[in-house]
């Protein structure tokens, strides 16, 4: 069987508790099983998580709708989340407008914080920040407002 991350020759490596055939990839040193039950081990489920948070469903619904551990999409939802990166802010923006806006987090005594620099022309958001109103918070926003002086 080809490897499924590196399409390299796979060997058998035992069983499952379950009496699956486990397989080893030499090339990537990597364990796997030629058909999982679990559905959310498989790339193509975890693919849709993306566009159905843009679709406003919630954690919850897109558990029921992928069939999969409400724990497994939020653990998906940060790791997805971390690999994203800021895009280059660019130089040539003469006017830009800062604002924040508040939300909480479980309930209302946990106040966090998003404030945003946004370029007054394209209305684009071009850098932002979240956590909590303390003095860190409102030197990264002073940051974020001078950042081209
Ligand atoms: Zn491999």
């Amino acid at each position: 069987m080809q490897c499924q991350f590196c399409n390299g020759l796979c060997i058998k490596a035992g069983k499952q508790k379950d009496g699956t055939q486990k397989l080893y990839c030499k090339a990537c040193k990597k364990y796997q099983q030629k058909v999982y039950q679990y559905q959310a081990c498989k790339e193509s489920i975890v693919k849709l998580i993306p566009s159905l948070m843009c679709e406003s469903v919630s954690i919850r619904g897109i558990a029921r709708i992928l069939k999969i551990a409400t724990s497994t999409v939020q653990r998906k939802i940060i790791l997805i989340a971390s690999k994203i990166k800021k895009p280059p802010i660019p130089m040539n923006i003469e006017v830009v407008e800062m604002d924040e806006l508040r939300t909480y987090i479980g309930n209302k005594a946990n106040q966090y914080w998003v404030a945003y620099a946004l370029c007054s022309k394209t209305k684009k958001i071009l850098d932002f920040i979240v956590g909590k109103r303390s003095k860190i918070m409102l030197e990264a926003c002073v940051k974020i407002y001078f950042w081209r002086y």
